[in-house]
């Protein structure tokens, strides 16, 4: 029988949702939009949406043709392109009012440029109605294929961002077909295409990983030349997916953003809600500043 430890106080928090909530989710769905704010069920969503005004859309249907196993998105025979897709995206910023809108995808490894084109005109497109807004992509590993990253980066994110999701020892474990020198070489590829776009990355904890690990991974992101990095929690979706083996507290968490911060990241968010674009909107000030 396997043991499951328990959460502990500090994970323990209510969904706020209200009115303003009920009414945005409604238009998600009128628009057929994925976030995952929703589809994670993610604790900030009435911080991110309500008051930073920021929210992470997921883009090229709901369907992975990859399957992680720390992920709750569904896996299989991917839905078709929706060319109008990055249209709505748009329409929804507008509406939203957002400051800073996060595009992510699932993977799609069927289709040639993994999604690289319905990308950039997502950005294009949020680009044109809401001009003031922010722009962060969180793309798959595009297969690594160096022309689907060009046609991704042609469209000028403000942050570039692809997770390496956990240190090197349990990346076969814990995620599907992504390899970690492949996440390493396409953040340093972006930055030689883009030197002034700030690259980011994101790892979860409670994997099974050691600090030294942690540490490794810290100097493996800077050794690719990566400017902000957030370490979270991770947080076992269904009974399916891999147990949490351990519970980090959150002075672990500080002490963890102290050594990063001290290695050199330009930014490093740390804590048990921290998701890869938590706080984001502060990342892009700060990195515009530099
Ligand atoms: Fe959405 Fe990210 Fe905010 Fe969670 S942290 S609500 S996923 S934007
Ligand atoms: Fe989830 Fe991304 Fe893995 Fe697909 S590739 S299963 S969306 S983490």
């Amino acid at each position: 029988k396997e043991e499951h430890i328990r959460k502990p106080d500090w994970l323990k928090i209510k969904l706020n949702t209200n009115k303003e909530y009920t009414g945005l989710k409604k238009m998600m769905r009128e628009k057929k939009l994925h976030t995952v704010c929703e589809e994670a069920r993610c604790p900030n969503i009435h911080e991110c949406w309500a008051t930073r005004k920021t929210a992470t859309f997921m883009i090229l249907g709901d369907v992975c043709t990859r399957g992680c196993r720390f992920c709750a998105v569904k896996t299989g025979l991917p839905n078709e392109l929706d060319r109008q897709e990055p249209e709505r995206v748009a329409e929804s910023v507008e509406m939203m009012g957002l400051r800073h809108a996060v595009i992510t995808a699932v993977a799609r490894d069927d289709l040639k440029d993994g999604g690289a084109e319905i990308f950039a005109e997502t950005i294009r497109a949020i680009r044109r109605k809401v001009p003031f807004c922010t722009i962060e992509v969180l793309p798959s590993d595009m297969k690594g294929d160096d022309e689907s990253i060009m046609t991704l980066m042609d469209a000028k994110p403000d942050i570039f961002n692809h997770n390496i999701e956990t240190v090197r020892r349990l990346t076969k474990r814990v995620r599907a077909i992504a390899k970690y020198d492949r996440s390493l070489q396409l953040l340093k590829r972006v930055k030689e295409l883009s030197p002034n776009t700030p690259t980011k990355s994101s790892i979860m904890v409670g994997l099974g990983e050691t600090k030294e690990e942690i540490i490794q991974a810290m100097d493996d992101l800077l050794a690719h030349d990566v400017d902000i990095m957030t370490i979270g929690q991770y947080l076992q979706p269904t009974k399916k997916h891999l147990n949490v083996e351990r519970y980090y507290h959150p002075d672990e968490f500080a002490e963890l953003k102290e050594i990063a911060l001290s290695k050199g990241f330009r930014h490093c968010e740390a804590g048990p809600l921290v998701r890869s674009s938590y706080h984001a909107d502060e990342q892009v000030n700060e990195a515009a500043r530099d």
